[in-house]
């Protein structure tokens, strides 16, 4: 999909706050600093659009941006981030949770983990929270470029055999570095349209 448009509608924390719109959502969520403020910017070809890396876990707000005035995307805070006290982590569970599980605009979740390492026990949790309520999820495989090619199917062997992936569920390798993915992960996301 080419992008024309994309700009920041609202940051909602409860229900009444989402905008008030019959347009498409696409979720994104991942652990804080595994690259999701930067396939945003990828996906949109904007550099500043999602903050990247400013406070990790700093973040407890759903951002929704608007595309081409045809979809939504929502930036879901990262998760995993170690200085979150329990009260502050149980929050976001609660809006993440309300979110994901009664939002029916919602299309699909895209979940981002790191390509380089196996995911991490907050990343299948992730995971199997979306098959558990049966939310369609896309996966993104990001940070391709900071391995070399000839490694990249052995870590996606890890990464599905970590997540323990239903073969049914798209992963994509990605990089925000270099724009790889990006045509694939914007054709995943349109077939849930
Ligand atoms: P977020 O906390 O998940 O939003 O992560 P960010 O998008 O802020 O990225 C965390 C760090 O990883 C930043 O220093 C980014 O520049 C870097 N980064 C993110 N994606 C990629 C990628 O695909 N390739 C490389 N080489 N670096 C990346």
């Amino acid at each position: 999909m080419k992008v024309t448009s994309s700009e920041i509608v609202i940051s909602a924390v409860k229900p009444d706050q989402y905008p008030d719109s019959e347009l498409p959502e696409f979720a994104l969520a991942g652990r804080s600093n595994v690259g999701k403020s930067s396939f945003i910017n990828k996906m949109l070809n904007r550099r500043g659009l999602a903050r990247i890396s400013s406070k990790p876990g700093k973040t407890q707000t759903l951002n929704f941006y608007i595309i081409n005035e045809i979809l939504h995307f929502v930036d879901v805070p990262g998760y995993g981030y170690a200085k979150v006290s329990k009260k502050e982590r149980e929050a976001w569970g609660k809006m993440i949770e309300t979110y994901l599980t009664t939002r029916e605009q919602l299309k699909a979740v895209v979940l981002i983990v790191d390509l380089r390492h196996p995911p991490t026990s907050d990343d299948v949790m992730m995971y199997d929270f979306l098959k558990h309520y049966e939310i369609p999820c896309v996966v993104i495989a990001t940070k391709a470029d900071k391995i070399p090619k000839s490694k990249w199917q052995k870590h996606l062997k890890i990464t599905k055999e970590t997540l323990d992936i239903d073969p049914n569920d798209q992963i994509i390798m990605f990089s925000s570095e270099t724009g790889y993915g990006k045509d694939k992960a914007w054709s995943a996301l349109q077939s849930f349209m």
